[in-house]
């Protein structure tokens, strides 16, 4: 990686136009599941091959992956990215966090370390999951462990890349506090069953609303497909997209029963917005 292959990937986002790419749109263990024989997971569709949620957006100052899954390695070969500036996390459930030391090889190209935009509670359990990386001990040879370091987040909108990020608060189940995000036009809300009224005026004028809907039948941490449709008709976006799918849906068939402007998302699917 030269300094001109990291400016190549900058300018990848001309005109203030910035490009979101699904990573994965997958439940938290995948699709297909392991062992699964049901038709969607035995299905030749590649849309209904999905791994665990990432989301990758090129922004005008860089590019900015949400979440580090543990396909992550996987999902950046397909992509063919070549760089990541930044690092935000929507909540530090295992399948959004555990592909975190696939970040390593990145603060050699930026010549620092890897920015991560948390929670004070999302960094507590980074430090406690991933204890080596903060190792006072000295390193046997460079990028042994990634070099990490933090940037807090509460709900106040905040910089990044040349971007203003709007956080969005949002329950997922009864007891756990999780941020969508808001980047212009565009705003990503996965692993939700709740987004309070405060949230949802957050979300006015987006043109594009991502979120999660994990099946048709309800879930106690994670919205289903009707119930997404119901949050996305109060939103108002023109083009909803649903993501964080469980084995239950078929990519096709699920999409011929949803509304117009409805549909769900699928690994490698790129949309356009304005960051503003
Ligand atoms: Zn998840
Ligand atoms: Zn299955
Ligand atoms: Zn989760």
């Amino acid at each position: 990686m030269t300094s001109t292959d990291a400016q190549t990937q900058r300018t990848e986002s001309p005109h203030g136009q910035s490009t979101a790419v699904f990573l994965g749109t997958g439940t938290s263990v995948g699709v297909p599941a392991i062992g699964c024989e049901c038709a969607v997971c035995q299905s030749d569709d590649t849309r209904n091959k999905r791994l665990r949620c990432a989301l990758l957006v090129y922004l005008p100052g860089g590019t900015l992956l949400i979440d580090t899954p543990p396909d992550l390695r996987t999902q950046l070969l397909r992509e063919k990215v070549r760089l990541v500036h930044a690092v935000l996390y929507t909540h530090e459930h295992a399948d959004h966090l555990f592909g975190l030391d696939d970040l390593r090889l990145f603060p050699f190209r930026l010549g620092h370390a890897m920015p991560l935009y948390c929670t004070t509670l999302v960094e507590q359990r980074i430090r406690h999951s991933f204890d080596y990386a903060f190792s006072t001990r000295e390193q046997t040879h460079p990028g042994s462990r990634p070099q990490l370091e933090f940037e807090t987040i509460d709900e106040n909108p905040f910089q990044v890349l040349g971007a203003t990020v709007t956080p969005i608060p949002m329950k997922h189940g009864p007891h756990f506090n999780v941020f969508g995000f808001r980047i212009g036009d565009f705003a990503y809300c996965t692993d939700t069953n709740f987004i309070p009224d405060s949230s949802i005026e957050l979300l006015q004028g987006v043109r594009t609303f991502v979120v999660g809907a994990l099946r048709h039948t309800t879930h106690p941490t994670h919205y289903s497909v009707s119930e997404a449709v119901e949050v996305s008709k109060r939103v108002g976006a023109e083009q909803v997209l649903l993501t964080h799918v469980c084995h239950d849906l078929d990519h096709q068939t699920t999409n011929d029963e949803l509304p117009s402007g409805i549909d769900l998302a699928f690994d490698g699917l790129r949309v356009e917005f304005n960051a503003g």
